[in-house]
């Protein structure tokens, strides 16, 4: 596989004023293009820190890319250095140094003589148009490596590579954008590292496709793309490898692409034609709520109890004051009592009884912020789970719903089974 090593060069990126966009779009582009992203870096405007990553990125990389510091000033340093690594020597490209000298006639500015250097490039360059700018981007491939420089204005350099660099990328290393494919494969559950002890070698060790993890709000995606000639074949492979991964995760894998956790859950619900009805604490109606985001959620959802002091718990839902004094809202026992008194009162086929503690105060070392319990009743067996969650409020109250859906979820696919 290709690789690529990315170089956004300006002091400005270190100072933390502006935003190194460009190796984003860059890593988006060149992903798609099946190039391979080894690695990026953020260098300052500098002689040295230039050159060695320059170095660095082509030792790793076939390609480096690099964006910045193209401009006529004595800080823009770039070409100069890719000159060096690749032993190039710049020369004056005399119809460069008319369009400079037009740019500035045009204008009735004097030109500095210090613009003349951009109109300096290696005979072996291939010279990139900037259609927004002076600055011309260099394209400089010699003994099997490619440097390509890219102006840092963000604008300038998306719209050359568009019109100039992708077409030679495309060109001179036979890559077609269409011969990649995508899939995400979500979990819930499982931490990243925990996902990858269990991904093994089909994480450590990919075989022709890429594999990465985000997470995002208790989810975790797994985002594989292939390679392959033929939409038949890119499919085959995406198939194949959504079985590895489904082998060894098992029931933590909960739907793919478009799919959300809640959409799955309800579909199992409504496909065995089961009801729901739910009794929280900490989530405060946040799970009823979320089971009723959907059109047509009476096919399923009963309703629920908003059961939040101990006292509701009790004339709502029977738990015991005993139970309460004895162990606490935040517990299996009044977890389980919730639930049993829910679905009691309710007839459902499932209850789902959430109690918790959101905080941010009322933690104690036995009993922390983001403990909570999670009871669900179906065919009379109760499961209850203890999740530790982490955040803010509003983040554990979500996590603590989404857990909830997850629990049922489970329950109902492991009948299948
Ligand atoms: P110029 O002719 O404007 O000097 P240049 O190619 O030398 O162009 P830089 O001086 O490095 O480019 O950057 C110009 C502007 O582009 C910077 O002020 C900055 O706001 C923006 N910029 C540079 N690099 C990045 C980057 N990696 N991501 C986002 N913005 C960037
Ligand atoms: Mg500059």
């Amino acid at each position: 596989m290709l690789r690529a090593y990315i170089v956004s060069t300006g002091t400005e990126l270190l100072l933390g004023s502006t935003v190194d966009t460009n190796s984003l779009f860059l890593s988006q582009r060149l992903t798609e293009l099946g190039i391979k992203v080894e690695g990026k870096v953020v260098v300052g405007d500098d002689a040295r820190d230039i050159r060695e990553a320059f170095e660095q990125g082509l030792r790793r990389a076939d390609i480096l890319i690099c964006s910045g510091g193209l401009g006529p000033t004595k800080d823009d340093l770039t070409k100069d250095m890719a000159c060096r690594v690749m032993n190039c020597k710049a020369v004056l490209v005399e119809e460069e140094a008319e369009r400079v000298k037009a740019y500035f006639m045009k204008r009735g500015r004097p030109m500095p003589p210090s613009n003349m250097k951009q109109a300096m490039f290696p005979p072996e360059a291939v010279i990139l148009r900037n259609e927004r700018g002076t600055a011309p981007g260099m394209y400089l491939r010699k003994d099997s490596k490619l440097i390509v420089l890219l102006p840092g204005p963000p604008h300038e350099m998306r719209s050359m590579y568009h019109k100039e660099l992708e077409p030679l990328l495309i060109a001179d290393y036979v890559l077609s954008k269409q011969n990649s494919a995508h899939r995400v494969i979500k979990v819930f559950g499982p931490g990243e590292s925990q996902l990858e002890v269990m991904l093994g070698e089909l994480i450590e060790k990919p075989q022709g496709y890429n594999m990465a993890l985000t997470a995002k709000a208790g989810e975790i995606h797994i985002g594989i793309q292939v390679f392959e000639e033929g939409e038949t074949h890119r499919r085959q492979r995406l198939d194949q490898i959504t079985a590895q991964v489904k082998a060894r995760l098992g029931l933590h894998v909960f739907g793919i692409d478009q799919d959300d956790l809640l959409q799955v859950t309800v579909s199992t619900l409504i496909q065995r034609n089961k009801t729901i009805a739910v009794a929280e604490s900490c989530t405060g109606g946040l799970l009823g709520k979320i089971l009723t985001d959907l059109p047509g959620s009476s096919a399923y959802f009963w309703g629920g109890v908003i059961s939040y002091s101990n006292e509701a718990k009790q004339r709502l839902l029977g738990v015991s004051q005993d139970l309460l004094e004895n162990f606490g809202a935040v517990s299996r026992e009044c977890a389980e009592a919730m639930v049993r008194g829910l679905v009691h009162r309710s007839g459902t086929d499932l209850g789902v009884a959430i109690t918790g503690i959101a905080g941010p105060s009322g933690g104690s070392e036995e009993k922390p912020v983001g403990l909570v319990y999670i009871a669900v009743l179906y065919r009379d067996s109760c499961t209850i789970k203890e999740v530790r969650l982490g955040g803010q409020r509003d983040m554990i109250r979500m996590l603590a719903a989404k857990s909830a859906l997850d629990t049922v979820r489970r329950i109902l696919m492991d009948e299948e089974r």
